[in-house]
């Protein structure tokens, strides 16, 4: 049996949404919005469903979507893509993750991780023989320590994974760090696997930038998205792809032994839904930072402390700071089975540098799961205070 994966316990938003749904806790844990997205998508998916056809659809993707992939990047990214060549479609962006480390690593080659890691990370490249290397980011800004990226590189450097907006710590790329990792990304030859699946969702006026607009990065970064992120379905599981030909076509001989191909109807809302002007995705981002503000203000009113929310679903809670003298899973377990509110240990996305002061809570609900949740989340700081 496979020893990666026969180390792994259940992924922590599973087991919280569970333990969540069992109980009768709001939950404030696993990242989706308590609200569909678009009606106008979903009647689209549904009139395909109908309509048909309901056969394959191309490996790459339906010519259709992948056009409006190059389209979307080209208008709100200013990257010219090629949609036969560069971009192709997969399920979900945890595909494309996989499908990027299958296609980019042998046995022994080392891969450069930053921590806190989406959890999905560390066992895919370890699935695809990769060692792992790891890069601490420390709060509250979660930038690359000085020194610390020159020093994982390595002659067997081979891959490294951003992830901007960052999951779970909310914080966008700094120009100086990604300039760095461009630098030696061509020094020592190695591929970025760049995950922007937050892409459209920034905060305050700050911007996504893909790695796709450094010239250096531009042939060596694999670029994944996420219709689930974009317009607010989760559950749709249909992921963008964008690399240069060499890395694509490698990437989609992966995925074509993985998934081989995506439901074809929700491709055909995904191309849809890309054409929609800006102004949707400035309306989605102004309504997530106003419920990101609510639940900010009302967790400061009950003495809470956050980190900063650049960007993505979530925000982070500071326990120390906050006055609760618990580690985040003990914490996270006693919220959710006596205060009735499930959150997320950051401690679930470290594994090689262990950061227990940190709860990460999902604000993309309704008003009054805010605030209940907000209230469930007191009453949770009083058992520790
Ligand atoms: N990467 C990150 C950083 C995520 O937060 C998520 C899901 N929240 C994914 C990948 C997975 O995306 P998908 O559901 O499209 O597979
Ligand atoms: N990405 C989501 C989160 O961070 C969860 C995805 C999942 O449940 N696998 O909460």
């Amino acid at each position: 049996m496979n020893r990666t994966l026969s180390a792994l316990g259940a992924t922590i938003f599973d087991v919280m949404s569970r333990r969540a749904q069992e109980t009768g806790a709001i939950n404030l844990g696993q990242g989706f919005p308590e609200d569909d997205g678009p009606l106008a998508l979903r009647q689209a998916a549904a009139t395909a469903l109908i309509e048909g056809p309901n056969q394959y659809p191309p490996m790459r993707g339906l010519p259709a979507l992948r056009a409006a992939i190059a389209e979307h990047y080209a208008r709100h990214q200013g990257v010219t893509l090629d949609p036969l060549r560069e971009v192709a479609v997969t399920s979900g962006a945890t595909e494309a993750l996989a499908a990027a480390c299958l296609a980019m690593l042998n046995p022994g080659d080392e891969a450069i991780l930053f921590e806190p890691a989406y959890d999905a990370y560390r066992p895919l490249l370890e699935r695809a023989g990769a060692v792992v290397r790891t890069v601490g980011l420390a709060p509250p800004h979660w930038r690359i320590p000085d020194g610390a990226l020159e020093a994982a590189f390595t002659a067997k450097t081979r891959v490294v994974i951003v992830n901007t907006p960052h999951n779970p710590a909310a914080a966008l790329l700094h120009a100086d760090d990604r300039a760095r990792l461009a630098r030696l990304a061509e020094a020592h030859d190695a591929i970025v696997v760049s995950d922007e699946v937050w892409e459209h969702i920034t905060f305050d006026g700050h911007v996504h930038d893909t790695l796709l607009a450094d010239p250096i990065l531009r042939q060596r970064t694999i670029k994944i998205g996420s219709a689930g992120k974009m317009f607010g379905f989760t559950g749709w599981k249909v992921g963008f792809v964008c690399a240069a030909p060499p890395l694509l076509d490698l990437v989609v001989k992966a995925h074509q032994f993985l998934t081989f191909t995506t439901p074809p109807n929700l491709q055909t809302a995904a191309a849809a839904g890309l054409a929609y002007p800006a102004a949707f995705f400035a309306q989605q981002r102004a309504d997530l930072a106003r419920s990101r503000d609510r639940l900010v203000a009302a967790l400061h009113a009950e003495g809470f402390v956050t980190t900063p929310s650049r960007g993505t679903y979530f925000l982070l809670v500071d326990l120390a700071a906050s006055g609760i003298a618990a580690d985040d899973a003990t914490f996270c377990t006693r919220a959710v089975d006596e205060a009735g509110v499930a959150a997320i240990p950051l401690s679930a996305f470290t594994i090689a540098q262990p950061e227990t002061g940190f709860v990460r809570l999902c604000f993309a609900k309704r008003d009054e799961t805010l605030d209940r949740g907000a209230e469930r989340l007191s009453k949770a700081r009083r058992l520790f205070v």
